[in-house]
């Protein structure tokens, strides 16, 4: 119940799906901390949710000044950040033959300089022996239609856990990066009519050698784990948490 007591978290996209997900199990574990989206809704929303512990902070994570500000605010509303989990992410661009110079820019800009950044900002704000979080996708492993940018960001974010771990040494601050197979999210029904995506989940779910699509509790879990002195002798590791889709379906 008390693995991140009094713990100073944040989470970027920490107002939907797997980011949210993320706050919920770190709040049940005692952290307080701070949400970071654009949306004021589901930021409103979500820190409602969260209870006094948290704030939300609206902040665009593609502009560097805005990220540098939400660390600075958190650590002096909040203390010294431990954990961090750059979890803001999205999507795909389309097929190599349909992606323009601007859709290439705009993935990138948001699933790997913002991922860059996030720590690059962080840690001024950071304590030693904190633990940063990333978010791959299981799109870096396999060859999913449309997706080759983002899977390849991905695979980035995931070379990412090792390097910074790697700098890291010295502070020791621990970098992992968690990567999820399809999760049931708001960004998964983006893809999806309406309509259908009752439909698909159940298809999804039907390939799934587990019998399920993932949850964002599922992540959340994953995510107590490596910002716990649990996993005090990880770095560099991804933890792919997938129901077994990308290896053995
Ligand atoms: P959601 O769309 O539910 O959540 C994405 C979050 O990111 C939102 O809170 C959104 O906030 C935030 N966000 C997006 N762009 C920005 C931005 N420019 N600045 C600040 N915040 C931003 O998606 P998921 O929960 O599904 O995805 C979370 C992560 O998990 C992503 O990195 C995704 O790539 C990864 N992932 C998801 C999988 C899935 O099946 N769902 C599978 C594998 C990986 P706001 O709306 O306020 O902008």
């Amino acid at each position: 119940m008390n693995k991140l007591k009094n713990k100073v978290t944040v989470i970027t996209g920490g107002n939907s799906g797997i980011g949210f997900g993320i706050a919920e199990a770190f709040k049940n574990e005692g952290a307080k901390g701070a949400i970071i989206g654009r949306n004021q809704e589901t930021l409103a929303s979500s820190v409602a949710q969260l209870g006094d512990n948290f704030i939300g902070l609206n902040a665009d994570v593609t502009n560097l000044s805005e990220l540098e500000s939400v660390f600075k605010d958190t650590a002096e509303k909040l203390g010294k950040i431990d954990v961090i989990v750059a979890n803001a992410g999205a999507g795909t661009t389309g097929t190599v033959a349909d992606t323009s110079e601007a859709d290439y820019d705009k993935l990138l800009d948001l699933n790997l300089k913002s991922v860059f950044f996030t720590v690059n900002k962080a840690l001024p704000y950071m304590n030693d022996g904190g633990s940063i979080i990333l978010i791959g996708s299981n799109a870096a492993h396999r060859a999913y239609p449309s997706f080759g940018l983002y899977g390849a960001a991905k695979a980035a974010v995931i070379f990412f856990a090792k390097s910074f771990s790697n700098d890291l040494l010295d502070r020791k601050i621990r970098a992992n990066v968690i990567t999820p197979g399809t999760t049931d999210t708001p960004a998964f029904d983006k893809f999806v009519p309406a309509e259908q995506v009752e439909a698909v989940k159940k298809h999804f779910a039907g390939v799934m050698p587990i019998g399920r699509i993932g949850q964002p509790a599922d992540i959340g879990k994953t995510a107590v784990f490596l910002a716990s002195d649990d996993s005090s002798f990880l770095l560099g590791a991804e933890l792919l948490v997938d129901g077994g889709m990308t290896y053995l379906a």
